[in-house]
């Protein structure tokens, strides 16, 4: 424009200057300015419309890519750093105020959901569970934060009843079936709750507490909710201290191995014993397996203890030939792929029979069931030792499962045995497994036998075998020696066995 100005303006000059035939001169000049200007101004709003393009394209990508880290693409629910930003925000807000819960939810059996139906199905289902989270509660913040971890903060007045309410509803959701993969499902989960501001004021404190509480709900057996206290913080040093020097007595070789019998009901005859594992701590004192067993069962320290375990059980079992050990094995040592493999190794070693051996495992193996339970356990099964279902009817038991693995022999879990002869469905249940264990070729145990009435009614029903201290509580190795050599007189009932009168150590 300056430039067309410029000559029109000088043209004018020209003209009044020199005469007109400069001024149509000029006037020539300023038309092909004028068209030449026009092209470029033509060509560069052209480049200027691509450029736009290009800037919205990449404002556009930018924005997907966003929305890619934003969401979970699985899922449909926040991503984990999206989520603890957002739920970061929401705890200086409403955390302060009115009120915030934090529900994590981790899916049950969630490995075995893959293992089963293959990964597929796991994601089927991991996009099931974002699905019915963002849609069925609306308004909620949803994030996945793990693999099978979820967490929804909802904003709003908080109490012990309100959370657990929230955390009884997001479960009898997820439980609603649903069709995966041409498959009916239900998914199952746990949930810990924890909320703001009773609980904690920041989130990274309060995401603790709620991790806390799930811990809890998961040792609880799972498919439950959780609400933290301030007594789960302690339960947790406590643990801390029990990983600490758990690991320290068994590396410094303070913890002992007690034996209780295993008496065949109808002679009597002491045929096996159960090792059980004892921990007498310096300040402590005795530490029952309920407190030990469950911390070691969370870290690897459950296959140092196994170990140990299995090489004092083999070293003592020396002692008493003629009789059989029982060795609790917890289903983390399953987990491990050389599990059969070591327990073979540590037979050589010791060079013992590893028929002599019976291998305890609780019915919940039988739940969680992979191909590498499944293996580990026929690996074991080849070489000799035999295998045990322990605490049977107190876990999720489905029978439908005894038909995958083969057990030697099965024990009835004490819950059923302590209620014998004052309740007819304890009796009806007893009679009822033991047919079904007989029925598969297990022998069947009756185990925490502590009256004669007890140890009648199982012989009734058809168990083989008892154990309990009606007949001797478990003892150390050294003891258990003296008590095979003279058991105590027995002392006979008129209508019972000799050999089975109460043997009380
Ligand atoms: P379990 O395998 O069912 O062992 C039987 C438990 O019942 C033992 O408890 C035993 O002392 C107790 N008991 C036996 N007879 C009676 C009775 O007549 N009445 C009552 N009330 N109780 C009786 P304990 O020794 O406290 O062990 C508890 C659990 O800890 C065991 O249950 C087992 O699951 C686990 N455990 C113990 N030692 C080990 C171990 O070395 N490794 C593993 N993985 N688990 C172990
Ligand atoms: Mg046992
Ligand atoms: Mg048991």
């Amino acid at each position: 424009m300056l430039v067309v100005s410029t000559i029109a303006l000088t043209s004018a000059v020209l003209m009044a200057w020199r005469g007109p035939a400069y001024g149509d001169f000029l006037l020539g000049l300023i038309v092909v300015s004028l068209a030449v200007l026009l092209v470029l101004a033509f060509v560069r709003l052209q480049a200027d419309h691509k450029v736009g393009v290009h800037i919205g394209d990449l404002v556009e990508k930018h924005r997907r890519i966003e929305e890619l880290h934003r969401v979970d693409s699985l899922t449909g629910a926040l991503s984990r750093a999206y989520f603890l930003d957002a739920f970061k925000v929401q705890m200086k807000g409403e955390g302060g105020r009115s009120g915030l819960a934090l529900l994590i939810i981790d899916i049950d059996r969630f490995k075995w959901v893959n293992d089963t139906f293959g990964h597929d199905m796991g994601d089927a289902m991991l996009a099931h569970v974002g699905r019915v989270l963002t849609t069925r509660f609306p308004g909620a913040l949803v994030g996945r934060i793990g693999g099978d971890e979820f967490a929804i903060a909802f904003a709003g007045p908080v109490s012990d009843k309100t959370c657990r309410w929230a955390g009884e509803r997001v479960l009898e959701t997820l439980r609603e079936p649903a069709r995966l993969l041409q498959r009916t499902m239900q998914t199952e989960a746990t949930v810990g709750v924890a909320w703001a501001p009773e609980h904690a004021t920041s989130s990274d404190d309060l995401i603790s507490r709620a991790d806390l509480a799930l811990y809890e709900a998961k040792r609880a057996g799972r498919r439950c909710v959780c609400t933290y206290d301030a007594g789960l913080m302690k339960k947790q040093q406590y643990d801390s201290f029990i990983t600490r020097e758990l690991r320290a007595a068994i590396l410094l070789d303070h913890l002992e191995l007690h034996y209780q019998p295993l008496v065949n009901l109808s002679d009597g005859e002491i045929v096996a014993v159960e090792a059980l594992a004892r921990w007498r701590h310096p300040v402590r004192g005795l530490i029952p397996p309920s407190e030990f067993i469950p911390v070691a069962e969370d870290s690897s320290l459950i296959e140092l203890l196994g170990t140990w375990v299995l090489r004092r059980a083999c070293r003592d079992a020396r002692l008493w030939p003629d009789i059989r050990i029982g060795i609790n094995v917890s289903p983390k040592q399953l987990q491990r792929p050389e599990f059969a493999d070591s327990v073979v190794d540590l037979f050589a070693q010791e060079g013992i029979d590893p028929r002599r051996f019976v291998f305890e495992v609780t019915e919940n193996i039988l739940l969680e069931s992979t191909e590498r339970h499944k293996d580990q356990l026929n690996r074991l099964r080849s070489c000799g030792v035999r295998l045990s279902l322990d605490d049977f009817g107190t876990g999720h038991s489905s029978l439908g499962y005894l038909r995958e693995f083969t057990f030697d022999s099965l024990k009835i879990d004490r819950e059923f045995v302590k209620d014998l002869g004052q309740s007819e469905t304890s009796r009806t249940f007893v009679a009822a497994i033991a047919h079904i264990g007989r029925g598969l070729g297990m022998s069947v145990v009756g185990e925490g036998v502590e009256t004669e009435e007890q140890a009648k009614m199982l012989h009734a029903a058809g168990c083989s075998y008892a154990q309990g201290y009606f007949f001797a509580v478990p003892m150390s190795a050294a003891d258990l020696t003296e008590y095979l050599k003279s058991p105590p007189e027995p002392v006979v009932p008129s209508d019972w066995p000799r050999s089975l009168a109460g043997r009380q150590a």
